[in-house]
């Protein structure tokens, strides 16, 4: 095989989680990174900053002590203060400082003493600029730092404070950017409270005026550290894209991988899954209704034992090319496995009442355009519909309650399943193509399961009871034979006729089990009559077509029989007319050997279904039993009494016993009794019977 077969199995979800799986760390890890370069930079550049200002803090307390330890020594010199302060301006060595540099005395109690210039500063003002070291600085008495700073209660400063203090000012009140630059950074002023040692005897206090400046060197140096951390966040920002974007393009490539059908080259199960559910689970389509439908190429597998499983193949994907071009752009498909496909179709507008309508136009025209697809081949389809309610109808008035109360609790495999279904069923109606599900599906389907799995257990506690009907001469009334008819008494179910599960143990096989049990439990009844020496009448069982395929049939029945040891003429087999159209030659033997082991054997329901005239003449049976079909009805015409009267003569003729089915009506005793029909079985003389009951109408009627 060219190509992979079915991956059907892997579920959608597991593909979503893997797919989230892939994509979720890129994601985690580029929100992570930008926060940590975010806080990387800020707290880089402000450290910077810090470091900046930290220098220039130092330089100017350093000058500050300088100034104070400068006019300390005049003063112990023995200057005045006055003279002091007018000498130590004539020696600051800073050319920039001279023009500003101003010097103001209190003693220790804070009053004046002397001073430079006009300004003093305010000793309550104090603020703290903590940069590592602590400076003290002290505002204006004019108020000038506290208006600038606008600090309101706050005693420390930081970094950020003090760049905003040294640009305080409005740009657009300058000529340009320059002059506002130098206006503002360069005008930052502030005392410093001068180190004067212990020269002065801790007389007096020398505050020096300061200026903090921010220079244009500063301002490069900042602005070169911020663009390289930026430079560096670029980089590895830039590094984190090109990896997500790869992870992108490895979770496409991935997903494409996981998500395409080999054979057809389109999408495959798990991708109809994961989308599907997300269509029906969205908000805006939750209130549209839609179908699920089970498409399936029909006899696929003969289609490739013909043509090969290439053409085949190509078979399937001309079929999903098709699809798309039809349905692709509004609807989601995809080949579940095999040659069925999976549809989600869009049923906008459609209710409960006219969905079957509407659909089966619809599935209709588009099956017939699949068919002539390709007429050479003569290829034909099937499908299963569900309708899927829209998610606004209150489960408990839905007709689909059964699907679930609410979208979110869709689940397509099982959509699928019941799809499925309703596509087994067209297989059981003859000439049907489209099958829709419904609630009796369904409970078909969960009272096979209980049947199925209950049936095993069911055998071995003999759960299982013969009832006897018995067969009536209708011409004096004497009860003349029984057939033997099985009823299942489950503990919870109670009594459950063999309608309901015959059907499904003919389907399983386990009716050749039960048919087994029942021989047995009739070979064990006639053996304790004959012990017991009551009345007997030779009761038939049925025995399915199933077991006509067994080599050896005769033979097992024979040992089941003789288990128990009655007589052989007691027990008649009843084969049902439709096991004549399988293996004839095996059914002729086994019918034979049967006789020759000298136990009756009776064609049932004679004329129910197809005619099985010509097996009459090869095979030599005792008894003919016509269907109670025959009976149905008025027949006021008098077409049915001429049916039955030629197939009575046609048993006498082959010298076989004629036996009628239900029976219910008088006139038709009288009517058979007339024609010679040998016995009636019909709820006429008697309904089938537990053993009790069958034992004491012998004693009475036989
Ligand atoms: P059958 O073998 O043709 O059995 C005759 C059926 O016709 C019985 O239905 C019987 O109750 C019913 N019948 C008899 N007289 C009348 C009448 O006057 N009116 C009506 N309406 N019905 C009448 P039952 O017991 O429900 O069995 C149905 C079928 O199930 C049987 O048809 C037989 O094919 C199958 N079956 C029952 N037990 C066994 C069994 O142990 N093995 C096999 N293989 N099949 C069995
Ligand atoms: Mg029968
Ligand atoms: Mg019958």
């Amino acid at each position: 095989m060219k190509k992979l077969q079915d991956n059907k199995n892997l579920k959608g979800k597991k593909y979503a989680r893997l797919r989230r799986k892939r994509i979720w760390p890129s994601v985690i890890i580029f929100v992570v990174f930008l926060f940590l370069s975010c806080a990387l930079i800020t707290a880089v550049v402000g450290g910077f900053c810090g470091f900046i200002i930290s220098n220039k803090m130092n330089l100017l307390t350093e000058q500050a002590n300088q100034t104070g330890l400068q006019i300390a020594q005049r003063v112990a010199y023995g200057m005045s203060m006055e003279e002091a302060l007018t000498d130590q301006r004539k020696d600051v060595i800073d050319p920039t400082m001279r023009h500003r540099s101003q010097v103001y005395v209190t003693d220790m109690k804070g009053n004046y003493v002397a001073s430079t210039g006009k300004d003093a500063p305010d000793p309550d003002a104090l603020w703290l600029i903590d940069l590592g070291n602590e400076y003290q600085v002290y505002g204006d008495a004019d108020q000038e730092l506290q208006d600038s700073v606008a600090l309101e209660e706050r005693l420390t400063l930081s970094v950020q404070e003090i760049l905003q203090w040294c640009f305080m000012g409005d740009p657009t009140e300058y000529k340009n950017e320059r002059e506002w630059f130098q206006a503002t950074a360069t005008s930052t002023r502030f005392w410093l409270l001068a180190d004067t040692g212990t020269m002065m005897d801790l007389k007096y206090r020398v505050y020096v005026a300061s200026e903090l400046q921010l220079q244009r060197s500063d301002m490069i140096y900042l602005f070169a550290g911020g663009v390289m951390m930026l430079l560096l966040f670029v980089v590895l920002l830039f590094i984190l894209l090109a990896n997500a974007i790869s992870v992108a393009k490895t979770q496409k490539r991935m997903t494409k991988i996981l998500f395409t059908d080999p054979v057809t080259d389109g999408n495959n199960w798990p991708y109809f899954q994961t989308y599907a559910t997300r269509r029906l689970q969205k908000y805006r389509n939750a209130k549209k209704p839609y179908a699920l439908v089970k498409l399936r190429l029909e006899r696929y597998q003969n289609f490739c034992a013909c043509y090969g499983v290439d053409e085949g193949e190509e078979l399937l994907e001309h079929i999903y090319r098709f699809l798309k071009a039809r349905i692709g752009m509004t609807d989601l498909f995809a080949r579940y496995g095999e040659a069925d496909f999976g549809l989600l179709l869009t049923c906008e507008g459609l209710t409960e009442e006219n969905f079957e309508v509407n659909l089966n136009r619809r599935m209709r025209t588009l099956m017939a355009e699949l068919t002539g697809l390709k007429p050479e081949y003569k290829i034909h389809f099937h499908a299963g519909v569900v309708f899927i309610p829209p998610a606004e109808v209150e489960a408990t008035k839905s007709l689909f309650s059964f699907l679930g109360k609410g979208r979110e609790q869709v689940d397509i495999d099982q959509m699928y399943n019941y799809a499925g279904s309703a596509l087994e069923e067209t297989h059981c109606n003859d000439g049907c193509q489209i099958g829709f599900f419904n609630e009796k599906l369904l409970e078909d389907q969960a009272w096979e399961h209980f049947v199925e799995s209950h049936m095993e257990e069911a055998l071995d506690k003999e759960e299982f009871e013969v009832y006897i009907q018995p067969k009536y001469n209708p011409i004096d009334g004497r009860l003349v034979g029984a057939e033997a008819l099985a009823r299942w008494r489950h503990p919870e179910k109670g009594l459950i006729p063999p309608g309901r599960f015959i059907p499904i143990f003919e389907e399983n096989g386990f009716i050749t089990k039960l048919d087994d049990y029942m021989i047995s439990h009739v070979a064990k009844l006639q053996a304790q009559w004959t012990i017991k020496k009551v009345k007997q009448v030779p009761v038939s069982v049925n025995v399915s077509r199933a077991h006509f395929s067994q080599e050896g049939l005769a033979e097992h029945i024979c040992q089941l029989v003789d288990a128990y040891g009655p007589r052989h003429e007691l027990i008649e087999l009843e084969v049902t007319e439709s096991a004549f159209f399988d293996d004839k030659d095996i059914l002729i033997r086994t019918v034979k050997e049967l006789k020759s082991y000298g136990f009756p054997v009776s064609m049932d329901d004679f004329g129910a279904g197809y005619s099985s005239l010509n097996s009459l003449k090869d095979i030599p049976l005792d008894v003919l039993k016509l269907d109670g079909e025959f009976f149905r009805g008025d027949d006021e015409d008098g077409r049915g009494a001429v049916v039955v009267q030629e197939a009575i003569r046609l048993a006498r003729g082959l010298h076989m016993r004629v036996v009628a089915e239900g029976i219910e009506r008088e006139d038709q005793v009288k009517f058979l009794a007339k024609e010679g029909c040998d016995m009636i079985q019909g709820f006429y003389f008697a309904k089938p019977m537990p053993v009790e009951d069958f034992e004491k109408q012998v004693e009475r009627d036989a």
